[in-house]
């Protein structure tokens, strides 16, 4: 396999798939240009060797050719970020994308418009992969977000570089982080899992009780669990059809000798609300009219101890609600503990959407060895999944 910091782009035409599918505002101003600042590395890189660069992504869900998904609403802040020209084609095939391509002089970008206008981008549709593939001689993959999907400019185009195909900066540090943690680990290994519903977590759970020593658990998921066994959750967060499977999971925990941990107390509400009357219960033991909002502080304490013992760690979803500052706290104690637990050595990674926002207010962000952006991408790669983004770019 070609790495890309051994290759040499001069005078190669390079076709970059990018994840450029960011978030924009009513003026179509982007919210959080993450995903355009980390492909720099990548582009530049070419740059440097001497290549040019044709730029390819999506943005949205669009149905057909829908105005509010173009990329030219990123072209403006690509522009001021790279030091030479971007070009852009308003379709992604066709005459105009052809003459500009053809045109396309070394130590240029061209950033061809959103791939999904074309129906065949999400179909997979060879033919269509095919005419994007023309465009090049080499091809890179840096959209690691995009890479459980098997779309023609994601995973499909690959196939017409079976020489000239490789993975870019971001993607290979994504695929590197995360086996470090899935591939070998260091002992011990403690997932954390949060968020609202265990139904979304259960084939990440099944994977990794074979990876793991200790799996944590807050959020809906640990109401689900208790509610399992018997305790009295009130009116906190559940699902009642994951019950059976709730029970499955710590069976199958004790043949792994897996330690599943539970609150033990929670932070619970009188209503869905910030200013909520706040109570701390036995986590089974919960009155009816209030629902678990956050871990207590006994657990926040038990939790912590684990955390701070552990060598490898794997973070995925908030143990609270902890959108809310006065359910936050749970969430923001075992943040703390794992940027403690990575300041003495231990690899940290960090993902999913709302673990990111959850960081990011509390000011952590750059205090893990990894945080992951790619969401959908990284919850598939933990439950054991193969990508077929990844797939397409190992040689046969
Ligand atoms: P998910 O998308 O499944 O990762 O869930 C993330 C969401 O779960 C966040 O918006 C949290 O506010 C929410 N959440 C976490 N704990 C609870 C809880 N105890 N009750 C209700 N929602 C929760």
């Amino acid at each position: 396999m070609i790495h890309i910091q051994d290759f040499n782009f001069k005078d190669r035409k390079v076709l970059v798939r990018v994840d450029y599918n960011v978030p924009l505002n009513e003026n179509f101003e982007i919210e959080d240009t993450t995903r355009i600042d980390v492909s720099l590395l990548t582009i530049n890189k070419i740059l440097e060797d001497g290549g040019a660069v044709i730029l390819m992504s999506h943005l949205g869900r669009p149905k057909g050719k829908e105005a509010k998904y173009s990329l030219e609403h990123v072209l403006p802040y690509l522009q001021k970020k790279v030091d030479v020209k971007v070009f852009f084609a308003e379709d992604c095939i066709g005459e105009e994308a052809q003459n500009l391509v053809d045109a396309l002089p070394p130590r240029k970008i061209l950033l061809l418009e959103n791939v999904r206008f074309h129906k065949e981008e999400m179909e997979g549709d060879v033919e269509f992969a095919k005419k994007l593939a023309s465009y090049g001689d080499t091809y890179v993959n840096d959209a690691f977000s995009a890479a459980h999907r098997e779309h023609a400019s994601t995973s499909v185009i690959a196939r017409f570089f079976p020489k000239n195909r490789m993975f870019g900066f971001l993607m290979q540090k994504e695929i590197d982080s995360l086996n470090k943690v899935l591939v070998n680990p260091r002992q011990p290994f403690t997932a954390i899992l949060g968020g609202s519903k265990i139904s979304t977590k259960i084939d990440i759970i099944n994977n990794l009780l074979a990876k793991v020593d200790n799996i944590i658990l807050g959020g809906g998921m640990n109401y689900t669990m208790h509610k399992a066994l018997g305790g009295n959750i009130g009116a906190s967060l559940y699902e009642e059809d994951m019950l059976p499977i709730a029970k499955e999971i710590l069976n199958k925990a004790q043949d792994y000798n897996v330690n599943i941990y539970t609150s033990s107390d929670t932070v619970s509400a009188d209503k869905f609300g910030n200013d909520a009357t706040r109570r701390i219960y036995n986590t089974a033991n919960i009155p009816d009219f209030m629902e678990g909002m956050d871990i207590g502080p006994e657990t926040c304490v038990k939790y912590r101890n684990v955390i701070l013992k552990s060598d490898t760690i794997l973070w995925n979803g908030p143990l609270g609600v902890f959108e809310f500052d006065n359910f936050s706290n749970g969430t923001y104690m075992i943040a703390d503990a794992v940027v403690k637990a990575s300041e003495q050595g231990a690899f940290s990674l960090v993902g999913g959407g709302d673990t990111i926002s959850a960081i990011n207010k509390f000011k952590l962000t750059d205090k893990y060895n990894y945080v992951s952006t790619a969401g959908g991408a990284m919850l598939e790669f933990c439950e054991g999944r193969k990508l077929p983004g990844i797939l397409s770019i190992y040689d046969d």
